[in-house]
């Protein structure tokens, strides 16, 4: 067995683990860095940016939303029941965590777009303007996967302050000796076992979004038949794992639950094109929600999660198609405006390839056959719906905005199913305000503690889009947080 020394062992290198290395290491502690897969990174490499609240950007445009008032809102959101002391230190955490961000590099670029957009469509009716996404390359166009650069600046960081980052070596069993953690077992490499003697361990092993079977466990949803999440290559619940094993309780676990149709990225521009306050039913054929009101993923998500067979359908026929094409877009999402331009070759390409959850149809018999959608129950919702929007529009069951009622009445038609979705877990290790795992009792596991998703459980059942770039900040936030408790942990120790 190999042996390694160090004060603290982090156990993952993805946008937590990432955030305690530095710290620690500019804590002026030795650290060694345990990450499974190749590369250093993990899930926020694909996303856009962190949250922060009273940066010098926010200053500059005038905004001046404080960490109190976001407080405030994260709790009322969440109802009070998640940890208040973590959740206010964390937000009083967030501007000076941009700063350091940039202080290794990193540039963000804060643009306020929800102003431009009606209040009913934008991802929550009354967002505040926190997140600070990461400027692409240059010439790159803002959207998903910009934030890559943000982990990349903050690998070479953690290297230059000394960090031993030792990729394809996962972290496996925390040591524990005279009732405190003592370092981790982790497979080398070459295969072989290593010990890490470390003082104290930060685990931040990315949740289990990749681990069906938790999954099921905890949520009841089977991937693949009724939940079609990222799955993030790793990130399989190991760290809480090791973390139950040595006595840290449960804490709460969700998903982080959206909407996506199935194997999205290959049908990206087709998901974007539906995703339009157009006719959406259950199975029953039923309308579920004001169409208009979609553009929150993760809301729409959980009204779709409580349908029958937890799937819905968006449809729409010939005339809307044709008015998308040339009028554009309703609502803008990650897909960008110009998503019917692709409409054609994705639709085509979808029809070809089998793709089951495309629909297109000269009646709409055909179209409930060929999509599994009650028929007496859809032509009874078209009836209704059809004759709302000769009526001037006045929408008799949601009040949807009346300029979205177009009726559906030519064909062809064409439908696409969706199912709910999830960026990833949510929670699993119980946490205390100093990001310590704790036991059912309350009292800290001394010496180990768990940040990012691992222990996120702060939105209690849906995530806030009232507070955009929440879960990448909690990441950067909790990360330091266990840093800077894990050195006064072990200057305590003397
Ligand atoms: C498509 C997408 C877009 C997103 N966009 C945004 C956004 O714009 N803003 C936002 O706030 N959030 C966003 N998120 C969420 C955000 O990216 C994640 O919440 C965040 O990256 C999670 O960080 P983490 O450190 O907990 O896990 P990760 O960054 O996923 O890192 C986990 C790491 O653990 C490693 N690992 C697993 N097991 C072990 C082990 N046993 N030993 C060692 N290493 C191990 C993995 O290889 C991985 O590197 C997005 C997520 C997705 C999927």
């Amino acid at each position: 067995m190999k042996k390694m020394e160090c004060d603290v062992a982090v156990v993952a290198a993805g946008l937590s683990g990432l955030a305690a290395s530095i710290a620690a290491a500019e804590e002026g502690l030795r650290v060694i860095t345990l990450e499974k897969s190749k590369v250093t990174g993990g899930a926020a490499s694909m996303g856009m940016g962190p949250l922060a609240i009273g940066t010098r950007h926010q200053a500059n445009v005038g905004y001046n939303l404080t960490p109190d008032d976001a407080f405030l809102k994260h709790m009322h959101w969440s109802h009070w029941m998640v940890d208040a002391r973590l959740v206010y230190d964390y937000y009083r955490k967030s501007a000076s965590t941009i700063e350091w961000l940039e202080d290794m590099g990193v540039e963000f670029v804060y643009r306020n777009t929800t102003l431009y957009t009606p209040s009913r469509m934008r991802s929550y009716a009354e967002p505040e303007r926190t997140c600070h996404a990461v400027k692409p390359a240059d010439g790159g166009r803002l959207g998903p996967r910009v934030a890559a650069r943000m982990t990349k600046a903050m690998t070479e960081r953690a290297v230059e302050l000394g960090v031993n980052i030792l990729t394809e070596t996962p972290g496996k069993k925390l040591i524990m000796e005279d009732g405190r953690i003592a370092g981790v077992l982790a497979a080398a490499a070459d295969g072989e076992e290593l010990e890490v003697r470390a003082g104290a361990v930060i685990l931040a092993t990315g949740g289990f979004g990749d681990n069906p079977e938790m999954i099921k466990e905890f949520t009841g949803l089977t991937w693949g038949k009724d939940l079609f999440s990222f799955r993030i290559p790793g990130n399989v619940g190991d760290g809480i794992k090791m973390a139950w094993e040595v006595g840290a309780a449960h804490g709460d676990i969700r998903l982080d639950l959206m909407y996506q149709i199935p194997d999205n990225t290959n049908h990206f521009n087709l998901e974007g094109a539906f995703r339009q306050p157009m006719l959406w039913v259950n199975k029953l054929g039923e309308r579920f929600m004001p169409e208009d009101c979609l553009a929150n993923t993760c809301t729409t998500g959980n009204a779709i999660n409580r349908q029958p067979g937890h799937t819905c359908f968006a449809i729409m026929d010939t005339a809307l198609l044709k008015h998308y094409k040339k009028r554009g877009i309703d609502i803008f999402g990650i897909q960008g405006p110009d998503v019917f331009d692709h409409f054609d070759e994705e639709a085509g390409q979808a029809l070809e390839t089998g793709y089951p959850y495309f629909v297109k149809a000269d009646t709409i018999e055909e179209l409930c056959e060929k999509a599994g959608i009650d028929l007496p129950g859809l032509r009874a919702t078209l009836e209704q719906y059809n004759a709302d929007c000769d009526n001037g529009g006045f929408d008799s069951v949601f009040n949807k905005d009346r300029q979205f009622m177009r009726p559906i009445r030519k064909g062809p038609f064409y439908s696409l199913q969706s199912f709910p979705g999830a960026y990833g877990s949510f929670g699993g290790i119980k946490i205390n305000y100093k990001t310590e795992a704790v036991n059912e009792d309350g009292y800290p596991i001394k010496g180990l503690y768990a940040v990012g998703t691992d222990a996120c459980d702060i939105y209690g059942d849906t995530y806030p889009f009232i507070l955009g770039g929440n879960t990448m900040a909690f990441c950067l936030n909790s990360g330091r947080m266990a840093a800077e408790n894990a050195a006064a942990y072990l200057r305590s120790l003397g």
